[in-house]
């Protein structure tokens, strides 16, 4: 999460946050419900009345999104993508994943239970007005349960839209995924597809403001904003995979193996710098092996107050490291990528993988090859 994310706590295992983002738009949804929605339902009260309500209305729309939210990341868990956590930012929520569904259907199902979750709430508010109509409740709380069965309701519609970032969107790119094979081109199109709708929201927005509907306008034009930025990112993403696609691990990872004693101390390996990723191979005085070290692992323990310890007690053995092939792609290498990785070609250790060696690819990255079809930017 970054620097402008406030850490809300944990649900389920998970990391929630919101970001500040939110907080114009949060105000627009309290203003529309304070200054239009409620008094139109529920006349004759003061306007602090109605804006604690309105406040609060929001509040609960907050949470309706934040279980939108969930559903996907619990499900997504549950198909063995790991998740890092929810943030809720603007008007919307992301779940962060930090792998990705190896299956069209699995995509399907993660993103298909996000508006199903919205429109079984809206339906839920509704039975509850309906409730409160029949028991002759106070207006302004009928009013409050029909607005956050309508919010959901247009929260789960909406984010059908067939246009990416919008679940829509990806629940097209999945089902593209599943005709033909390539996740890449179901992502392209829906990101097309989502440009159309963002520039048609941006344009109906401004006629709206021109015709005088100030605030229909505004929301238009923001929904409309974020579709395009978000969607530039997503299509920028597509681009950066398919590169990575092209390229061979044999192409980045450190070769011959780069090796280290492992009777050094912490200590003196974090004083002598260099990168601060990196795997290396230890070796014992007599050139024996003595296991594999991430160097993040010699920084954690520096800053543990354990600079005295040696290589080797904070080194890992090879089965706690991932091991990929010298002729597979980057893309599906670095899906197991966590410590970096040892490169094996017939049972021979060929080299290592770390994210050192792709940041020092990222560095000469302008100067290698031509952009690939699919890139947006
Ligand atoms: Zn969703």
């Amino acid at each position: 999460m970054g620097s402008q994310t406030i850490r809300l706590g944990r649900l389920f295992g998970l990391e929630i946050g919101f970001n500040w983002s939110l907080l114009p738009f949060f105000l627009l949804v309290a203003w529309t419900m304070a200054t239009e929605v409620l008094p139109s339902g529920a006349p004759g009260l003061s306007s602090t009345g109605y804006w604690i309500a309105g406040v609060l209305g929001t509040v609960v729309f907050y949470a309706c999104l934040l279980a939108h939210e969930l559903s996907h990341a619990l499900v997504a868990k549950r198909k063995g993508v790991k998740v890092a956590g929810i943030t809720l930012w603007l008007f919307g929520g992301v779940t962060q994943l930090e792998g990705e569904p190896r299956r069209a259907q699995d995509q399907a199902l993660i993103t298909a239970v996000g508006p199903l979750t919205s429109l079984v709430l809206a339906a839920i508010f509704f039975g509850a007005q309906q409730l409160l109509t029949g028991l002759n409740a106070p207006p302004l709380l009928v009013t409050l349960f029909a607005w956050m069965a309508l919010l959901n309701l247009v929260l789960g519609v909406f984010n059908l839209v067939p246009a990416l970032p919008l679940d829509g969107g990806r629940l097209l790119g999945a089902a593209v995924w599943w005709r033909t094979g390539s996740k890449d081109r179901g992502t392209t199109g829906a990101v097309r597809v989502g440009r159309f709708f963002a520039y048609l929201l941006i344009a109906l927005g401004a006629l709206e403001v021109l015709a005088g509907g100030l605030l229909n306008g505004l929301w238009l034009a923001i929904i409309g904003w974020f579709l395009l930025s978000a969607g530039a990112a997503e299509g920028r993403q597509v681009g950066i995979r398919s590169r990575l696609r092209q390229v061979p691990v044999a192409a980045v990872m450190s070769s011959p193996v780069p090796t280290l004693p492992s009777w050094l101390t912490c200590g003196q390996l974090a004083e002598a710098g260099g990168p601060s990723a990196g795997l290396y191979a230890l070796h014992g005085v007599g050139g024996e092996p003595m296991g594999y070290l991430p160097r993040s692992r010699v920084d954690e323990a520096v800053r543990a107050g354990h600079p005295e310890r040696r290589l080797e007690a904070v080194a890992l053995a090879a089965e706690h490291l991932a091991t990929v092939r010298p002729d597979e792609n980057l893309e599906a290498a670095l899906l197991r990528l966590e410590q970096g990785a040892l490169v094996v070609a017939n049972g021979q250790l060929v080299g290592t993988l770390s994210a050192a060696d792709l940041a020092r690819r990222a560095a000469l990255a302008p100067l290698l090859g031509p952009r690939p079809h699919g890139s947006l930017e």
